[in-house]
């Protein structure tokens, strides 16, 4: 059988597309290296446009709709503001799995245990040879993460910029659970060029940090146990599990397709070098992959480069200007606290950007714009 679409990866990118092109009745089949549920080193935040950008409610998933959020420095907090609906928080297994099954529900077929190892490009089709057997389909889509094989057999993405995260779990009391409460936390103060988080779960405290730049990353356990000391409510506390991996940094326009293979989310280097979210844009560019897939099954060509550009203006441009907004931040972490929790002009832009409400062009344009604004709000206290 020649299926229309071989998705390689069962992560957000990979299922979210399966789902769009299965619903629309184009053959589809999903291959996934592990067994699902599998877990994925991730924070589980869902920005609110992340949530908006999905096909379909997520809402009996969701561990934790924050209220608001938290600002610190080194563990000092600065602010604590009742502002909810900025971003949601799943498990990460529990998301994945779920949106695999609503792809499996719309006619997509899913393997698991079955990697994609190499493949083969012939005119009219693609053979995927994965573990076990050969599969062959007229698309093949790269979803799988990161360390994307498809895009190395293509030779896509050869030299990617990688940012760092690492995830811990804590499990809590009540009164440290409820002293947390459903509140975001993050502090730009804990690490060099990045932040750290402390997000509610639904029993524990999920506990990491990003680091945007590439060079010396920091030794995972010693500084997520570091962190928790500032934090006086997380005191006398040990992690449970902490897992680190890289985060492709996107911002620089770069070909994601070669002959019938695409490539989307991480495996495109779609994520932003500001909070090391990439869940908004694997969904993103899934969209777009579905558009541009359905258009050539329709009209019985192969032409992608419409996906790249399109991929490069809508996705890749806003992660440059993500990427402008984090240099200045990090360079500054202490002045970007203080201007983040002491301007409410500077707070509106800020979460109506995870919002969705202002993209990053014009969340630049409004900082610029308001920029004396916001200092006359600093001074003023
Ligand atoms: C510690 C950490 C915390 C993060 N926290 C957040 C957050 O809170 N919010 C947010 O928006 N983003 C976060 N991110 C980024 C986010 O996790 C990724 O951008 C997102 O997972 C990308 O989704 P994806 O589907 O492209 O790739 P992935 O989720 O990595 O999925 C890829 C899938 O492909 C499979 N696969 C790999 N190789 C093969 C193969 N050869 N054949 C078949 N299958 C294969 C993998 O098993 C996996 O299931 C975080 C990242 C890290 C590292």
């Amino acid at each position: 059988m020649i299926y229309d679409v071989i998705i390689a990866g069962a992560g957000v990118a990979g299922t979210v597309l399966a789902y769009l092109l299965a619903e629309k009745g184009v053959s589809t089949l999903i291959l996934e290296k592990t067994a699902l549920p599998r877990y994925k080193a991730c924070g589980g935040g869902v920005t609110i446009k992340a949530v908006s950008a999905l096909p379909f409610d997520i809402g009996e998933i969701v561990v934790c709709k924050p209220v608001g959020g938290e600002l610190c420095y080194r563990g000092r907090r600065y602010i604590r503001r009742l502002i909810p609906d900025v971003a949601w928080l799943v498990e990460r297994e529990e998301l994945d799995l779920y949106l695999a099954q609503k792809a499996v529900k719309a006619g997509a077929r899913l393997l698991e245990k079955i990697g994609v190892v190499s493949l083969e490009e012939h005119r009219e089709r693609v053979v995927v040879r994965t573990s076990h057997e050969s599969y062959e389909g007229r698309f093949l889509v790269g979803a799988d993460g990161v360390t994307s094989v498809v895009s190395r057999a293509v030779g896509l993405l050869q030299n990617r910029c990688m940012g760092m995260a690492v995830a811990g779990e804590i499990g809590v009391d009540q009164t440290a659970y409820q002293q947390q409460g459903a509140y975001a936390t993050f502090d730009f103060g804990a690490i060099p060029h990045g932040y750290a988080w402390i997000f509610p779960k639904r029993e524990h405290l999920s506990i990491g940090f990003f680091q945007s730049t590439p060079g010396k990353v920091p030794e995972a356990r010693k500084t997520l146990d570091e962190i928790i000391t500032r934090f006086p409510h997380l005191k006398g506390y040990r992690l449970i599990r902490a897992r680190g991996h890289h985060i492709p940094l996107g911002g620089k326009p770069q070909p994601l397709h070669k002959g019938r293979v695409l490539l989307v989310g991480d495996a495109a280097n779609l994520a932003d070098a500001w909070l090391g979210e990439g869940i908004y844009y694997a969904i993103q560019s899934a969209r777009i992959a579905a558009q541009e897939l359905m258009q050539n099954l329709h009209s019985g060509s192969a032409d992608l480069e419409n996906y790249t550009a399109r991929v490069n203006a809508e996705i890749v441009e806003e992660l440059r200007r993500a990427g402008i907004f984090a240099s200045i931040v990090y360079r500054y972490p202490y002045l970007g606290t203080a201007l983040m929790s002491r301007s409410l002009l500077m707070q509106e832009y800020v979460f109506g950007v995870m919002r969705g409400d202002y993209t990053f062009r014009q969340f630049n344009r409004l900082l610029l714009r308001g920029l004396p604004q916001i200092l006359l709000q600093q001074l003023g206290r």
